[in-house]
């Protein structure tokens, strides 16, 4: 079996040059293949370029029991991830392969997205970082990324990374009931949770755009943003959650308020 043509065309989407979400080897995407396995970008591949060949199917089981049992070394770890895939070949999957098992496995989600768009990038790396998650600035960017963001501080990629990010979704799942549609990583980058890769491809795109809104605001005095409660009120809109499923599936179709 090999990955499946809209994980493809999705990575092949967000590696677009016009679109400067990713330049050489940066980001990686996932899909759920079934209960018990996913597949994931291997490392050395462009995705702007990547075609089948590019991705492992991995399983859960040996990556999860990672978190509870931690490997002594990035030795080691790479190991484990080389030895969870299905066909036992000798690429090895990104090292940020525990964070997207992690997110597929404890969300509810089908599909990671994780690039380092510039425009995240410029927030992420001033002092905005934190407000630019929490906070939102324009309808649409609530209804697609959520009432808020993930936000977690600058970690060493690899396993260390992804327990804080477990750490952090998990509370975030406490607080709102559902999981995270966008996790924002300071001196780093960004990660999409969707449903489908059409809906991947949607959240990155929709919280770029309010990277470059919040960018503008700030250059221009300061920003205004929205409240909490026409957040909350936004996105609990049954024309908006209407309209969510819809993109999930196709984004040609809904139309903007
Ligand atoms: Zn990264």
């Amino acid at each position: 079996m090999s990955a499946p043509e809209t994980l493809i065309q999705m990575s092949r989407a967000l590696g677009q040059p016009d679109r400067r979400y990713v330049i050489i080897g940066e980001g990686n995407t996932s899909l759920r293949a079934d209960d018990e396995t996913f597949w994931v970008k291997s490392s050395g591949h462009q995705l702007t370029t990547i075609n089948a060949d590019g991705f492992a199917q991995i399983r859960f089981a040996p990556i999860m029991e990672m978190f509870e049992h931690p490997p002594a070394d990035l030795v080691e770890e790479r190991e484990i991830l080389r030895n969870a895939r299905v066909d036992g070949g000798s690429a090895y999957p990104s090292v940020e392969t525990s964070f997207h098992a992690m997110l597929l496995h404890d969300c509810g989600v089908q599909c990671i997205a994780h690039t380092h768009p510039i425009p995240i990038n410029r927030l992420m790396c001033s002092i905005h970082a934190e407000t630019f998650a929490k906070r939102r600035t324009c309808p649409d960017e609530a209804v697609v990324c959520g009432p808020e963001s993930v936000f977690v501080p600058y970690i060493d990629p690899g396993l260390p990374l992804a327990d804080e990010i477990r750490r952090r979704v998990h509370t975030y799942m406490d607080k709102h009931g559902d999981s995270p549609k966008v996790v924002l990583l300071a001196n780093h980058g960004l990660i999409a949770l969707a449903q489908s890769p059409a809906e991947a491809l949607n959240i990155t795109d929709m919280a770029v755009k309010g990277a470059e809104i919040l960018w503008g605001a700030l250059a221009v005095g300061g920003a205004v943003f929205l409240s909490e409660a026409e957040v909350v009120h936004l996105v609990r809109r049954p024309d908006e959650i209407y309209r969510r499923k819809l993109f999930t599936s196709d984004p040609a179709k809904g139309e903007s308020t």
